[in-house]
């Protein structure tokens, strides 16, 4: 049994059958890594903006991204039904028409029953919110921002270009739309302590955030990241150490907030440290098993599990 409300049990709940994300790349670029908010881009970024780079290194258009994944993800999860996941760079950064085109395209394949669109807390206004809300009438729809931490010392640390405040201020326009909202959230950053880690988590748990994605900090070779790390300005976690923080921020979030994520995916080329960030199945074993060992569950120390509302 799960000790946490994962995306496939989600998925399952709402569409009755597996439901597999297909993750796509629509060239959008990034206002912090354009110049119109920064040129640097967050620290811990590669090139191809946490996504898959189809567009950006393939020019492959939306529908042929969905069908070179769709084969693959039949085959592999024997999924029948998608979610069209933009996930590369930000993907909101563009006129709301020229945003609506390429939703359309993902969503006029038969087969995809949702919409999950990834991009950073600045990058959205009312129309654009508005246009994306409409799709709710006959799909699931997820808007993903990026906050990683709570704590703005830390944002500018890691070069977010955005405050905390105005990530607070466009989960409450999104929610004003219907939206659901999952929250990027990364442990380990520089300079943050356990205590830090889990302020963020009590931050989330005080807003309409219906979904959390978390992962480790580590640490891609080429990025501005990379270069701390090698001048040894800050650690990386051990594996033991971030399951007990995953843990630690389960623990705080409402039992019924859907977990998107709890691990990273880096590529093993890609990856200078830690070495342990690539074993995906492991890292989601290891957490298990702290879970387990520490006879809890999502949500334990959360007032709703408290006061047994
Ligand atoms: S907002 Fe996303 S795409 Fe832009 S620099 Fe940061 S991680 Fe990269």
């Amino acid at each position: 049994m799960k000790r946490y409300r994962d995306f496939n049990t989600y998925l399952r709940e709402q569409f009755g059958e597996r439901v597999q994300r297909i993750s796509l790349d629509a060239g959008l670029g990034c206002p912090n890594r354009d110049g119109t908010v920064s040129t640097g881009g967050c620290i811990f970024c590669d090139g191809r903006g946490s996504g898959t780079g189809a567009f950006t290194k393939e020019r492959l258009p939306i529908s042929g991204q969905i069908e070179k994944a769709e084969r693959f993800i039949r085959k592999r999860y024997h999924a029948r039904k998608f979610i069209a996941y933009f996930q590369s760079f930000s993907n909101t950064y563009a006129p709301a028409f020229h945003l609506k085109q390429l939703y359309d395209e993902a969503l006029s394949h038969p087969d995809m029953v949702g919409l999950s669109i990834g991009t950073r807390p600045d990058c959205v206004d009312r129309e654009i919110l508005e246009m994306i809300g409409a799709y709710r009438k006959d799909y699931l729809v997820w808007m993903e921002f990026g906050l990683q931490s709570a704590h703005d010392q830390t944002l500018q640390t890691i070069n977010r270009g955005h405050s905390v405040a105005c990530f607070e201020r466009t989960v409450h326009m999104s929610h004003d739309f219907g939206l659901n909202v999952c929250a990027h959230v990364i442990l380990g950053l520089p300079g943050e302590n356990r205590s830090m880690m889990l302020d963020t988590a009590r931050f989330i748990t005080a807003l309409p955030v219906q979904g959390v994605k978390i992962h480790s900090l580590y640490v891609i070779r080429g990025t501005p990241l990379a270069e701390r790390y090698r001048k040894e300005e800050f650690r990386c976690l051990e594996r033991d150490e971030y399951a007990n923080l995953v843990v630690d921020f389960l623990e705080l979030l409402p039992p019924d907030t859907v977990i998107q994520r709890l691990t990273g995916d880096p590529g093993k080329s890609d990856l200078l440290a830690p070495d342990w960030a690539v074993y995906k199945m492991e890292n989601l074993k290891c957490i298990q098993d702290t879970l387990e060992r520490r006879k809890t569950w999502q949500g334990r120390l959360h007032p709703k599990s408290i006061s047994g509302v």
